[in-house]
């Protein structure tokens, strides 16, 4: 009887792990020339001053739709994407939608408006990584300060002698680099030390345990006090209720990114977004000053 339980036990693995494996040879297949099939997209979401409720800036995200696996889920394929390398063009391309999007949207509604991208650890060992990103920012006469260049603790650990340099000359140069997924890392503090971030992200585990284990409050009010005392502004990740908001905004987080704020959306829905909100702040604008 057991051993009738065993086999279906293994053969259940089996299936589950050749099912897998399969996806991920698929994928590592359709990933090439995916960009060329016109298969990717940027996805824009919304990131709010929490102080003023303001939109502060967006982060781009990448979307793939391949006819054959469906939408894949950046989790699955930017990993692929890194190991093969394909990350290089598709890092180019989120930048120039990403550049796109911010100068549309700094000409229709506010000049502050920023955008994010994420770049990854195997974008820092092309050692024309700066001069690429300087290049696209003027081709479209942007400043700097207008992108917001977003790395997890990997490309640090990557540890390679271009890191540091990179992101010198980048913060030198006036850009926005900001720590993302802070608190899920090994050594992040020692990381505020040594490299020139701007902006730190507090880890969305951390706001979806908020009021749960009693600690994560803690540890995000400690995250905020010690950022500001190092002149570094924070965005909370992941706010998916009012309530969490609320609870940021008394703990002085500068920003907030998340559901309850938008889910990451196709640039032409942001500008819809961008309208709505203006339309609503210009209501406002003429309740408090009543034209007499
Ligand atoms: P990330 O940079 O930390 O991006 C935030 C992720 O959290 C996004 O997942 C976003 O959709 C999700 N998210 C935002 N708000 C909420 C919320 O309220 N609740 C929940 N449950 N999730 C929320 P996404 O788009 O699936 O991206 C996953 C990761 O893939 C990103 O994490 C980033 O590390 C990577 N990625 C995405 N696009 C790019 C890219 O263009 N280049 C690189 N190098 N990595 C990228
Ligand atoms: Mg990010
Ligand atoms: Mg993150
Ligand atoms: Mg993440």
């Amino acid at each position: 009887h057991t051993k009738s339980i065993g086999r279906n036990t293994y053969s259940y693995f089996t299936h589950a792990m050749n099912k897998e494996v399969s996806r991920r040879l698929a994928i590592e297949e359709q990933i090439h020339g995916a960009l060329e099939r016109g298969e990717l997209q940027a996805h824009f979401q919304i990131q709010l001053d929490i102080r003023d409720g303001s939109i502060m800036g967006a982060e781009a995200l990448l979307r793939w739709n391949n006819p054959a696996l469906g939408n894949v889920s950046p989790a699955e394929f930017i990993p692929i994407a890194e190991q093969t390398g394909v990350i290089e063009p598709m890092g180019e391309f989120i930048l120039t939608r990403a550049l796109e999007a911010a100068r549309i949207w700094q000409n229709k509604f506010n000049d502050n408006f920023r955008v994010a991208i994420n770049l990854s650890p195997r974008q820092f060992r092309n050692p024309n990584l700066v001069q690429s990103i300087t290049d696209q920012v003027n081709t479209f006469g942007m400043r700097p300060e207008d992108l917001e260049l977003e790395i997890t603790e990997g490309v640090l650990l990557s540890g390679h002698a271009y890191t540091l340099d990179a992101l010198k000359q980048l913060s030198d140069a006036g850009f926005c680099i900001s720590m993302d997924d802070f608190g899920t890392g090994y050594s992040s503090l020692s990381y505020l030390r040594t490299y020139p971030f701007e902006i730190l992200k507090i880890d969305r585990s951390f706001i979806s345990d908020m009021n749960k284990d009693g600690k994560s409050n803690e540890l995000i009010i400690a995250t905020i006090e010690m950022a500001h005392a190092l002149g570094i502004r924070v965005i909370a990740e992941g706010v998916e209720t009012q309530e969490q908001l609320d609870e940021l905004s008394f703990m002085m987080c500068d920003y907030a990114q998340g559901f309850l704020i938008s889910k990451p959306v196709p640039f032409d829905e942001l500008l819809e977004i961008g309208i709505h909100y203006k339309e609503i702040h210009e209501n406002l604008a003429t309740q408090e000053n009543p034209i007499p």
